[in-house]
């Protein structure tokens, strides 16, 4: 099966798995995220297999989908994970995850973060600062624990990223030069309490070309044998090649893990070190779709046609964040859906009709899908926004005080619900004892 058989249409009807959508909403109500959890599966394997040569710990990205449903079918696959704050830690050691898999990345980890990770012996932290280095080195000696650490490195490649989205330029707030890195490096032995392991290198994401993997560790390499002593290179056992590995949005040929495998393992062979990978959208972008029931139809005179929806921005705030374009399609309908989605681009089929997919969030930025052309949708009719299951639900939010929607699992013929729509009541937890009489 390729990505997309995973959420397939049989007899005009959209399936996940071999479950109908139609019948998980009609249980879950909209809208709501519905993942594949074996096409979750299948992506972490092959990721993992295609760099199998080089025996990665493959650290999944939490921010991504930070389910703990999630989480534990990736641990029980094998995998590791990236976190980036005390919360997400707090949600994988839950799971029960081995905390020798787990690393901690963020320019601007909190001593009561620290403390937490070198409680709990993580396998290690992405050190993003001189400044972040001392406290940690502080926080393990009060606490008579080892701080393991890679250096984040900020190799000033540009990943032909979305302007936010990118992290590897020296205007970036992420990571450390090479000049400061082989300053820390030389001088390790001052923190008592630290144990250097390797490097860190995350570009942003997402990458859709294999250059800014192989420009990142060209100089790594040049780095390590030029600047560091036998002592330093010994210290740089471990490199960690970040995430950013890309997936299709739109329908178009991307390059597969195999693809990046084929340029980056032999770096990774020549700098001779252990390797560990975060990958997030990969695994589970393609893995989840939001779908949402349209609540009405709006034409303007002149000719606009609106489909209103129930969900919003805030149930899937990518396409207002950083122009995200993510496919749409009704759950039921006779028209295919186009190999390939272009948005403003030509019309295909005859059926079409150009329209924006709005939510009712009071913003004008709440448009989920821009210039679609798009089959004839009535009320009640069901629309999936599909490539959703990365940075969708985790950066949803409540909004215009929106419950957050639901969570499904997929597996085979059955679904499971993984997180309960939020209440009214949810929403003002934490409030209505504040409230003065
Ligand atoms: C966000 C992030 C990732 C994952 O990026 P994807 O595009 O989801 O693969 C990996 N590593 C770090 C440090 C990150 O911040």
């Amino acid at each position: 099966m390729t990505s997309f058989d995973f959420f397939e249409y049989r007899d005009n009807e959209l399936f996940c798995e071999d479950v109908k959508i139609k019948d998980i909403v009609k249980d879950a109500g909209s809208p709501a995220y519905i993942y594949s959890k074996n096409l979750i599966l299948k992506n972490y394997r092959e990721i993992r297999d295609a760099f199998a040569d080089v025996s990665p710990l493959i650290c999944f990205s939490v921010k991504a989908n930070s389910n703990l449903s999630v989480i534990k079918a990736l641990a029980d696959a094998g995998s590791g994970f990236d976190v980036v704050s005390g919360g997400e830690l707090y949600r994988v050691l839950k799971v029960g995850v081995s905390p020798d898999k787990i690393v901690f990345a963020g320019v601007g980890k909190t001593s009561e973060e620290i403390k937490y990770a070198l409680e709990n012996d993580i396998f290690m932290f992405n050190v993003e600062s001189p400044a972040e280095l001392a406290n940690i080195d502080r926080i393990a000696g009060s606490l008579d624990k080892r701080g393991r650490i890679a250096l984040r490195i900020n190799p000033d490649i540009d990943a032909k990223t979305h302007d936010k989205t990118t992290t590897g330029k020296k205007e970036n707030k992420f990571g450390i030069d090479f000049e400061s890195a082989s300053q820390l490096i030389k001088n390790i032995d001052d923190y008592n309490n630290i144990d250097l392991k390797g490097i860190h290198v995350h570009l942003g994401s997402p990458i859709y070309s294999t250059g800014p993997y192989v420009q990142g560790l060209e100089k790594v390499y040049k780095f390590v044998q030029e600047t560091l002593d036998e002592k330093g290179k010994e210290g740089i056992e471990y490199v960690n090649i970040g995430g950013g590995y890309c997936m299709s949005y739109t329908g178009e040929e991307v390059k597969r893990p195999r693809d990046y495998a084929a340029d980056i393992v032999p770096l990774i062979k020549i700098l001779g070190c252990k390797v560990v990978m975060e990958p997030g959208r990969f695994i589970i972008a393609n893995a989840g779709i939001l779908v949402t029931n349209t609540t009405y139809i709006k034409i303007a005179t002149w000719g606009k046609k609106f489909v209103i929806c129930d969900a919003a921005m805030n149930d899937l705030a990518r396409p207002s964040l950083y122009d995200a374009v993510h496919r749409a399609w009704p759950v039921n309908t006779d028209v295919p859906m186009p190999k390939v989605e272009h948005p403003g681009g030509e019309k295909g089929d005859d059926r079409l009709e150009l329209v924006d997919i709005v939510g009712p969030v009071c913003e004008s930025s709440d448009v989920l899908a821009e210039k679609r052309w798009f089959p004839d949708v009535k009320e009640g009719d069901l629309i999936a926004f599909f490539s959703a299951g990365a940075y969708g639900f985790t950066m949803s939010s409540s909004y215009n005080t929106r419950p957050r929607t639901c969570e499904i699992l997929v597996d085979g013929d059955s679904f499971s619900t993984i997180r309960r729509r939020e209440t009214y009541e949810d929403l003002i937890t934490g409030e209505k004892e504040f409230l003065s009489a």
